[in-house]
């Protein structure tokens, strides 16, 4: 049976970088999605094109019915070692006295509940010593705030740390590791939804390193997480931040 990673908001971004690193080294990859199939499906073909094992699989990672079933449709693929909770989302920037609470809600649904519910059918599924892991896809917003831009954001990712630090706890004496990665300003489409496509380029010199992050420098560390090299991690929020 094929060792299988599950990686949610695999579409692109992030998570597809991640999705292809995890096929090269060897995983049958869930390359889950929301709306956008036809991107889902290109990175399954790219996988296969290499020889890999891959499935588009469209979840909402807010709803518990569609992550039962996207674990479901996923352990047809071989046995969980490795869940990536990448899927996030950000809304346009704003004040946070002019935040409404719907807007406030639907980042905490998929940014807090979806992690929420992801891990809880990972816990579920995964053996224990086998090295099973889960890696969270934090921001180095928890830590900055992301003052006048998204709060709300920032606030949903100190919630991603807490639940890694706690969760960690819980699933250590089952040999289950729970780390998250904290990534800085990095080149993807989620800045276009905050109404700022270009936001990393206006804020590089502000970064220590004086640049934005690729999404494959993000994807390394995750992966290495989720490897065997670091098999003594856990709990761990790892900043990929330049330095922020
Ligand atoms: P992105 O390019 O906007 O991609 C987001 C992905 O998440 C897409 O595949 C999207 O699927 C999926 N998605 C959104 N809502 C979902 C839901 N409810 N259920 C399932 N999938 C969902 O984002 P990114 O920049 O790569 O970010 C990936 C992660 O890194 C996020 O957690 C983000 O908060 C975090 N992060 C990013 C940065 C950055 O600067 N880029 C910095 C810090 C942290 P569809 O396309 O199908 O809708």
């Amino acid at each position: 049976m094929k060792n299988l990673a599950i990686v949610s908001g695999a579409s692109r971004g992030i998570g597809r970088a991640v999705a292809i690193k995890l096929a090269t080294n060897g995983y049958a990859v869930a390359i889950n999605y929301l709306h956008d199939r036809a991107s889902a499906v290109e990175v399954v073909a790219e996988i296969e094109a290499v020889g890999g094992v891959a499935k588009a699989i469209q979840a909402d990672v807010a709803n518990e019915t569609d992550v039962i079933r996207l674990f479901d449709r996923s352990l047809e693929l071989g046995e969980l070692k490795v869940l990536v909770n990448n899927a996030g989302i950000l809304r346009p920037q704003l004040r946070l006295e002019e935040m409404s609470l719907e807007r406030v809600k639907a980042v905490f649904e998929t940014n807090v509940y979806g992690v929420f519910l992801m891990c809880k059918q990972a816990a579920r599924v995964m053996s224990d010593h086998c090295g099973a892991n889960i890696v969270n896809v934090s921001s180095i917003a928890s830590k900055t705030g992301s003052a006048n831009e998204y709060v709300d954001y920032a606030a949903s990712k100190g919630a991603v740390d807490s639940l890694t630090i706690g969760l960690a706890k819980e699933l250590a004496s089952r040999g289950i590791r729970v780390n998250a990665v904290r990534p800085g300003m990095i080149h993807t489409e989620i800045h276009a939804a905050g109404g700022e496509p270009n936001r990393v380029d206006r804020l590089a010199s502000k970064i220590p390193l004086n640049r934005g992050g690729k999404v494959n420098e993000v994807a390394e560390s995750i992966v290495w997480l989720s490897s065997g090299q670091a098999s003594y991690c856990t709990g761990a929020l790892l900043d990929v931040a330049g330095g922020l």
